[in-house]
């Protein structure tokens, strides 16, 4: 069993598909290493087990919807295309996705997933209730509300401190989003005029290859004023983040106004995105280093040339969850889809976090690094906090793995 990008192999575990909580809270009473399993996107080894996997995606899909909250609770193992599907014909919008829909709800909580806008927090800062099979099998609630402290530590989670089988999140009334693309925009425009290109939609990125040029990918909402942006050129057609690729697998383009989640991901449901075949690692900096690290990784652009497919620049706002990449601090972070030659890549990667480190990088949990477990936990004020929390939470490690020790377990750092 491998996984999405066929890059890790999950080793021989097996999988179990509860039908029922009833079921699941049995499984992980009687084993002895358990890990849940999402889509299985990660690039890291934050999806490894060191025993059997749960996979939730027999368990029956549920969003039930709060109007007077404002809250939706789904089935946790959802992929976010299905809630999304559930929620627009009620009249109801999450407030950000990410690049594509086909991820968990889960497993993106678990890892700090996000997509982008200045306004806009990791999809896990939606998350106002929790509820997980913790390692003897019983039921753990936390809200928001009332657990508070514990709260913030045990969204973004790694998947170490229990299975998690439902998740209330923060909805809005649906809106629509118009989504156009600037081609050729110099590099040098977004670096000094970043607040302005980030600032002129919902949700911006920017996609380059380092080079000199750039295009600007802008997320509208059809019911705020538009904010011009008077930058390269817009794209005759619909295009593909690679250059080049087909962009049969993204979303509608050209300004054509269509349901928040048609738009704010860049590729459709069910779609391969990117190009399949791939690696990916990204860094969250404090948001006032934007442009210094676009100077720096330009300094290199050499490397890129035969190992990179493209990067994405976005912008993510600071919450407050311990392990969140952009705990504390308003970010921008630092996409990077390679070729999936993982002796050719890794190098590169290392040239990247040597001009990011310094600048403050958080590696994404889920994505490729060179750090040390040590280097990682230096850059995150809770890190005690949360390896408190795990050992009291988990103290026989079940949901233990390799990565996760390396960087909380007994004898880290
Ligand atoms: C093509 C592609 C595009 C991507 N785009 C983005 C993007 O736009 N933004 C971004 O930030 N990231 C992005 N990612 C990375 C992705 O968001 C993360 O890998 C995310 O964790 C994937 O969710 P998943 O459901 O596949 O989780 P998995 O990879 O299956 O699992 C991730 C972690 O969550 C844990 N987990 C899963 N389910 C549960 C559960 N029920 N309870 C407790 N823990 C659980 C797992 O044990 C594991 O530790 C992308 C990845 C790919 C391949």
């Amino acid at each position: 069993m491998r996984n999405w990008a066929g890059t890790i192999d999950l080793g021989p575990a097996p999988v179990l598909r509860p039908r029922s909580v009833d079921e699941l809270r049995r499984i992980v009473a009687g084993s002895e290493r358990v890990r849940a399993l999402g889509a299985g996107h990660s690039f890291s080894g934050v999806l490894a087990t060191a025993g059997g996997f749960v996979r939730l995606d027999g368990l029956p899909p549920a969003v039930d919807i709060d109007a007077e909250a404002g809250t939706a609770t789904v089935t946790a193992g959802m992929r976010y295309a299905d809630v999304a599907a559930a929620l627009h014909p009620a009249g109801w919008a999450l407030a950000n996705l990410a690049s594509l829909p086909d991820l968990s709800v889960a497993g993106a909580t678990a890892t700090g997933t996000h997509g982008s806008g200045d306004t806009q927090r990791t999809l896990a800062a939606a998350v106002a209730g929790l509820e997980l099979v913790g390692p003897e099998g019983e039921l753990i609630e936390l809200r928001r509300d009332v657990d508070q402290d514990t709260f913030a530590g045990s969204v973004v989670s790694l998947g170490a401190l229990g299975v998690a089988v439902r998740m209330t999140l923060e909805i809005e009334p649906a809106f629509e989003v118009a989504q156009s693309v600037l081609t050729a925009v110099p590099l040098d425009e977004i670096r000094d005029r970043f607040e302005e290109v980030f600032g002129a939609a919902y949700s911006v990125s920017v996609f380059t290859r380092w080079g000199d040029d750039a295009s600007v990918w802008l997320k509208r909402r059809t019911d705020r004023p538009v904010t011009e942006l008077d930058l390269g050129t817009p794209a005759p057609g619909p295009l593909h983040p690679v250059p080049g690729a087909d962009p049969a697998s993204c979303t509608a383009q050209l300004g054509r106004p269509g349901p928040w989640h048609l738009r704010l991901p860049h590729f459709r449901p069910g779609a391969t995105p990117d190009t399949g075949d791939e690696l990916q690692s990204e860094y969250f900096l404090p948001r006032a280093a934007a442009a210094a690290a676009v100077e720096a990784l330009r300094g290199i652009g050499g490397l890129f040339e035969r190992v990179l497919h493209v990067a994405e620049v976005r912008t993510v706002r600071g919450d407050d969850l311990w392990l969140s990449p952009a705990y504390e601090r308003d970010s921008v972070a630092f996409h990077f889809t390679w070729v999936k030659d993982a002796v050719r890549v890794l190098p590169v990667i290392g040239a990247v976090e040597e001009l990011l480190a310094p600048l403050g990088a958080r590696p994404h949990w889920a994505k490729l690094t060179t750090m040390t477990g040590a280097d990682v936990r230096s850059r995150y004020r809770r890190a005690s906090d949360f390896a408190e929390l795990l050992a009291k939470r988990d103290p026989d490690g079940k949901f233990a793995n390799g990565f996760v020790d390396g960087l909380f377990g007994a004898g880290s750092p």
